[in-house]
């Protein structure tokens, strides 16, 4: 098999028709011919299968070292897929820092339909081995969390939740297969928001699911194709062209969020710098070094206590104020306000989210012009 760089570039199906096209064409095309009744046909309906979609799933299962691949409409729909897996009854651990969204999904949805979660710091192994109980059948959380860049070890947690035969689905949007395959490190199921920096240019929304086993495999496609919420072939198009350049995006997002650091470790208005590998001596560290090849382009930082951190993002020109993240253009938001404003003040602070925290996703702009631009809205504050 070629390395992974080549796989970013041409592990799209070749030869996928007559007219020598190197790219897989858009076919845009809700149905497919029978050539006669009772054909054993490869494709028929576009929600049981796309040509275009097909070739961005198999694209993300060799990058994740999967057995198949499978392109939501969203991250959204991609993680209710991968919780359909469950039965009412069935008892799952989620970590505790996971997206929002997903604890809407698990609080007000999951959970009236009859399924149990225990919320747990899965950095705390000993918390995660505590928590099973006989009808435990999943263990669900992101080895790096949002915004606080928590770490938790997928190999130590895989190790744990086999010993209970309970499935491990694991949140790669943060590290992508560039940086981490939790598929290697003993995990089930990965899955992404390809929103974020599978696409990469905040142009459509999109979810990817790669499971490990073909048993794994034949469930998703049952599921996939019995809720419908799959990827149009012009998304999954686009997200095929951002897959081709993750490594060189990838690469750039890290380098500027190294430079960002840089500067705010010598900015005095800056409490706090949350990215893995800040403090060498932490536990996070020590993982993302053994279990990744980076720690990706997401960094949070907090100003000083009484220094006005909605001034500050106001005060920002080049730096758009918007959620989401992991796109070409650097992205900023307050947490406590914007992305995790639903959840009551005094939990948020227990979280560790304070209203002074600012989170970053670092784009692909000189390096020198998002510092001056970060410089800049300091002395607004
Ligand atoms: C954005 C995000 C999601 C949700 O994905 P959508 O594409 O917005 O539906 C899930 N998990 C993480 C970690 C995310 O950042």
């Amino acid at each position: 098999m070629v390395k992974f760089n080549t796989l970013l570039v041409r592990g799209g199906r070749p030869n996928d028709n007559s007219t020598g096209a190197v790219n897989v064409p858009i076919y845009n095309s809700s149905t497919f011919r029978y050539p006669k009744l009772g054909a054993d046909v490869k494709w028929d309906y576009e929600r049981s299968g796309n040509p275009t979609r097909d070739a961005v799933e198999d694209v993300c299962a060799k990058l994740e070292n999967g057995d198949r691949g499978f392109a939501f409409s969203s991250g959204m729909a991609a993680i209710h897929a991968a919780l359909a897996l469950f039965k009412p009854g069935d008892h799952l651990i989620i970590g505790d820092n996971i997206y929002g969204g997903t604890f809407r999904l698990v609080n007000d949805f999951l959970k009236p339909r009859g399924l149990e979660f225990t919320e747990v710091d899965t950095q705390d192994a000993d918390a995660v081995a505590a928590a099973f109980k006989p009808n435990t059948k999943g263990v669900y959380f992101e080895p790096v969390t949002n915004p606080l860049l928590k770490v938790s070890s997928v190999k130590q947690i895989s190790q744990i939740a086999h010993q209970h035969n309970a499935l491990v689905v694991v949140d790669n949007t943060f590290l992508t297969p560039y940086l981490q395959r939790p598929l290697d490190l003993g995990a089930d199921v990965v899955l992404h928001s390809a929103t974020k920096y599978l696409g990469g240019h905040s142009d459509f929304t999109a979810g990817m699911i790669v499971t490990k086993t073909k048993d794994l495999s034949d469930q998703i496609y049952a599921i996939q194709n019995t809720i419908g919420a799959v990827l149009a072939p012009q998304e999954a198009n686009l997200l095929r062209r951002g897959i081709q350049t993750l490594n060189i995006r990838m690469d750039r997002h890290i380098q500027n969020a190294e430079k960002i650091i840089a500067y705010l470790q010598s900015n005095p208005k800056v409490a706090k710098i949350y990215y893995p590998t800040v403090d060498k001596a932490s536990q996070d560290y020590q993982i993302i070094s053994d279990e990744a090849k980076g720690a990706g382009g997401v960094l949070s930082f907090e100003v000083q206590p009484g220094l006005d951190a909605a001034k500050f993002v106001n005060s920002l020109q080049l730096i758009i104020l918007a959620v989401s993240l992991g796109a070409a253009e650097s992205l900023v938001e307050v947490p406590a306000f914007m992305s995790h404003f639903e959840i009551p003040k005094p939990e948020r602070l227990k979280m560790g989210i304070k209203d002074e925290l600012i989170r970053l996703s670092v784009g692909l702009e000189d390096a020198d012009d998002l510092i001056a631009d970060l410089d800049q809205a300091f002395q607004q504050i």
